[in-house]
């Protein structure tokens, strides 16, 4: 019988696969589930409520022993969390296959999903939890900052300084919004519910203190404010309870978001709940915690609303917190828009998204080396050269060393080029796994994130993600998945992901280069398709060819 431990990523040079692009796969799903990186390793969660990188511990097993002994013509495929089969197919081909979570339309909600999960035939992949690149917090952190910097730019004369943020949800993503706040000066309040998720992290380094009461973080968050200071405060309780009670007080706040689990009301704990009592009761009667749940986000987000009316700038951070709180009836749910149509669509237009890269040799100056080989890269990048400074000096690494940094059409091609150079040279110690969210410019189909508000009307068509997993599977990348629900939730998104591996080889650089050329592709085209201007113009300048513009 096989149970949870501790797993770990091996690191180094020697292989226990029988070539890199399979030992690559091996070490990321390790790395998702190192307790270093994973929210909850025990129950193979690795981040966003329940997304977890296998169904069950003998299901990992047999992906291990399997990713162990597969050839180099031979594919894995893996069918929620569990590997079904392998089959022969050739070099080009991607060494892993993997589709979660996926059910067909009309069964595509949590009550199927949860009755087919409880029979052991399904898990919940989220994005990058059950396709093996989840690098931690850092995953996010570069969106959650450029976010906050376009809110800055927008409203705040380009910083954050002299502002408050009040914000809930401090796990593996919303994590990453103390620091993206205090990278971009300003003062954050962060509210959760789990001792546990502020302790860890102050202890990785994202969130700088926390307060012992509201009055406590409220005096914090007004002296830093005053002194123009970056602070981010943790504060321990249930946001449901805790905004109203703030608006109600006329608590001083700019700038309000979330990202507690709302995409899955089993993991918001409603109010009223005590945090030590929240699983046995979702588990006893998930329908009742379900509809307590709902109720207590529609709470929230009508305290959301009445900062936005009071004149905070208020957004959605893609956790699906007004769909819920409409379902509990509240009919102003929508009020306030989705960070995508707000801040993020025109990076998208450009293909620009959560590109990232993984040191397999588990060194961290591998990826010191990448970071400065990048500024090299584009010399001219002035934002892609503040990141990559401010990323260098406060990013704590989790799991195997690993860099996220937004690239567009043009530039991931060139850096995967670089990088896998620099394998095959000797510069780095190991290959590295190429690889990104899927929350990215044209891998996904989500009406309440990164699809919302489409200029043509088109939020729920869900071909793009599929094209954009076939594309990557014939352009050579080492894995490919497609997903469904991730971070709203079932039923209410469809999106694709791929890794690739620089291993240093000729054929890698051949395969890397075509990956990276077409994946951003898919969402300049998608852009195009949808009539955005700039999706167009960077059609022609990087010769992305679109056969109806051509007739
Ligand atoms: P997580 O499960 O690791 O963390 C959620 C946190 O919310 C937990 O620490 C939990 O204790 C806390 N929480 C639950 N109910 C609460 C309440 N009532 N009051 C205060 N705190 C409460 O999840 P995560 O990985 O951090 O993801 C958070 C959400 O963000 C998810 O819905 C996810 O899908 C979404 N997400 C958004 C993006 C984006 O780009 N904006 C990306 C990834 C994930």
């Amino acid at each position: 019988m096989s149970g949870p431990r501790p797993v770990r990523a091996p690191r180094g040079t020697e292989l226990s696969a029988l070539g890199w692009q399979q030992e690559a796969a091996l070490r990321m799903l390790q790395n998702n589930l190192d307790p270093e990186v994973a929210e909850h390793p025990d129950k193979l969660v690795v981040y966003g409520g329940t997304g977890k990188a296998a169904r069950d511990w003998r299901s990992f097993d047999a992906m291990v022993r399997t990713l162990k002994t597969l050839k180099q013509d031979e594919t894995m495929l893996v069918q929620s969390g569990r590997p079904v089969g392998v089959m022969q197919t050739h070099e080009w081909a991607p060494r892993v296959l993997i589709a979660n979570s996926n059910l067909v339309g009309d069964w595509a909600n949590w009550e199927e999903f949860r009755r087919l999960e409880a029979l052991g035939l399904t898990m919940y992949g989220q994005m990058t939890a059950g396709s093996w690149i989840y690098i931690g917090t850092q995953g996010i952190l570069q969106g959650t900052y450029e976010t906050f910097a376009a809110v800055a730019a927008k409203k705040f004369n380009g910083t954050l300084a002299g502002t408050i943020t009040l914000t809930a949800g401090l796990g593996g993503m919303g994590g990453a919004q103390p620091l993206a706040v205090t990278m971009n000066d300003g003062v954050a309040i962060c509210i959760d519910v789990d001792p546990r998720a502020i302790e860890r992290r102050i202890e990785h380094k994202y969130l700088d203190v926390k307060a012992d009461s509201l009055e406590h973080a409220l005096q914090l968050a007004v002296e830093a404010r005053d002194a123009r200071r970056p602070l981010s405060i943790g504060l321990l309780g249930n946001a449901a309870d805790l905004l109203p009670r703030m608006l109600a007080e006329g608590a001083p706040i700019d700038i309000v978001t979330d990202q507690t689990s709302a995409h899955d009301p089993l993991a918001y704990l409603p109010s009223g709940v005590d945090f030590d009592d929240m699983q046995t009761l979702a588990e006893k009667d998930p329908a009742g915690f379900t509809a307590r749940a709902r109720e207590s986000m529609a709470k929230h987000v009508e305290a959301m609303v009445g900062f936005m009316d009071a004149g905070a700038e208020v957004f959605d951070y893609g956790n699906s917190i007004r769909g819920e709180a409409q379902l509990a009836g509240y009919e102003r749910a929508f009020a306030f828009p989705g960070f995508v149509p707000a801040y993020i669509r025109p990076l998208f237009c450009e293909g620009k998204g959560p590109f990232r890269w993984a040191a397999l040799s588990g060194e961290a100056s591998d990826i010191h080396k990448t970071d400065k080989a990048l500024l090299d890269l584009f010399p001219e990048n002035e934002s892609l050269h503040r990141w990559i400074k401010m990323a260098g000096e406060r990013v704590h690494f989790q799991g195997l060393p690993a860099r996220i940094c937004w690239l567009g059409q043009g530039e991931r091609d060139k850096a995967g080029d670089m990088f896998n150079d620099m394998v095959g040279n000797g510069t780095l110690a190991a290959p590295l796994a190429i690889g990104r969210d899927h929350l990215d410019c044209g891998s996904v189909a989500s009406p309440y994130r990164e699809t919302e508000a489409m200029l043509d009307g088109s939020d729920a068509i869900a071909d793009w993600p599929l094209l954009n997993a076939m594309v990557n599977v014939a352009s050579g990348a080492s894995w490919v998945s497609i997903h469904h629900g991730g971070g709203v939730g079932m039923g209410r998104s469809i999106h694709a992901g791929q890794v690739s591996v620089a291993d240093g080889t000729k054929l890698a650089g051949e395969k890397i280069r075509r990956v990276l050329t077409n994946d951003p592709g898919m969402g300049v085209i998608r852009h195009v398709d949808a009539g955005y201007d700039i999706a167009e113009s960077v059609a022609d300048e990087k010769g992305v060819r679109v056969p109806m513009r051509e007739g």
